[in-house]
């Protein structure tokens, strides 16, 4: 199949074609083929003459036709579809020249990603490394924690809300009967903060198998010689160009992830998931989770004793040092 049909981005490129004359009219009567398709950022006139008369409307989009006399002319999309979807010469013609683009557009980028053949393949293997560091990196999030801030978080994947609330201990002076004042206990709902959102690990582990499977691709790919493209049918090779679009796509998706799971990581983020622990026992583990994830051994218990009090604390004078406690509200 010859691959002469043209996509015009331009109207001036049109217009510096000899046979292209601005003033012409074309109609279903006069009409011969097309040479090409045009989608322009400006609106242009359509050209098109019928029997309700001379268009004149501006489009983006449309075709370059040829009359009978070998004149060019913009035939704006409305125009086609309204009085050219029965006249089965641009029927024709308009299959062409989609065909022709399709395959023309198709083999372009394939041979674009063939020049680039080792770039592209390094690519591809850099992007599945850093796809198993991210994912390495989330696991261990989901293996260190205990099952209280498992709850949390799948929770909150759930119902995207990552609030972390506590209750407030507060005392005021209230009198009894008798005009004796005494303390009296209430818990206030208050906001502690809220969870950077991490993605379910199954996510990553769904995104390796991906980019795992495109490197894979791409191997038997790149042993694709120019020369062979030209056996190759539209079909097929507009396929090949999606799926290695993917990469960019991937690439994408894996910096997305890479950030959440840094601010995740933040000390001062997971500090906030003492609060979503029911037991003392849940809130030793989570302090020993969050050492270990920061780096540290938490091998010995008073270590990560002293490490709970202190956030505890810190946590506290968020409150004026009021106690606090997950909220049950
Ligand atoms: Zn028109």
């Amino acid at each position: 199949m010859a691959t002469c049909s043209e996509r015009f981005l331009s109207y001036d490129d049109i217009c510096k074609r000899p046979a292209f004359d601005q003033n012409y009219e074309i109609s279903p009567d006069n009409f011969h083929k097309l040479i090409g398709k045009y989608s322009f950022k400006e609106r242009h006139i359509c050209q098109v003459r019928t029997n309700k008369g001379i268009c004149r409307q501006k489009h983006n989009n449309g075709w370059l036709g040829v009359s009978l006399e070998g004149v060019e002319a913009l035939i704006g999309c409305d125009c086609a579809v309204n009085y050219f979807s029965a006249h089965d010469d641009f029927i024709r013609e308009k299959n062409r020249v989609n065909d022709e683009l399709d395959r023309k557009e198709a083999l372009e980028k394939m041979s674009l990603l063939l020049e680039k053949k080792l770039e592209t393949a390094s690519y591809i293997v850099d992007l599945e490394k850093t796809v198993k560091e991210v994912e390495g990196k989330l696991s261990e999030i989901y293996n260190t924690f205990p099952n209280d801030v498992l709850s949390f978080l799948y929770d909150a994947q759930r119902t995207n809300n990552w609030d972390v609330f506590v209750d407030v201990q507060k005392f005021k002076t209230v009198k009894d009967e008798n005009g004796e004042s005494f303390p009296q206990e209430s818990w206030i709902k208050s906001k502690l903060g809220k969870i950077s959102a991490i993605s379910p690990s199954m996510d990553l582990k769904r995104l390796l198998d991906n980019v795992t499977d495109l490197r894979k691709f791409y191997n038997s790919f790149a042993t694709v010689r120019p020369d062979d493209l030209a056996d190759i049918k539209t079909p097929k090779l507009k396929k090949h160009v999606k799926r290695l679009g993917l990469k960019d796509e991937y690439a994408q998706l894996i910096v997305k992830y890479n950030e959440e799971v840094s601010a995740f990581l933040k000390e001062s983020n997971m500090e906030l998931l003492i609060y979503v622990c029911d037991s003392n026992k849940e809130q030793f583990l989570t302090t020993q989770a969050l050492m270990r994830l920061s780096g540290l051994k938490a091998a010995h218990s008073t270590y990560i004793d002293k490490r709970l009090k202190s956030i505890k604390d810190k946590m506290e004078k968020l409150f004026g040092g009021d106690y606090i406690r997950k909220s049950v509200r």
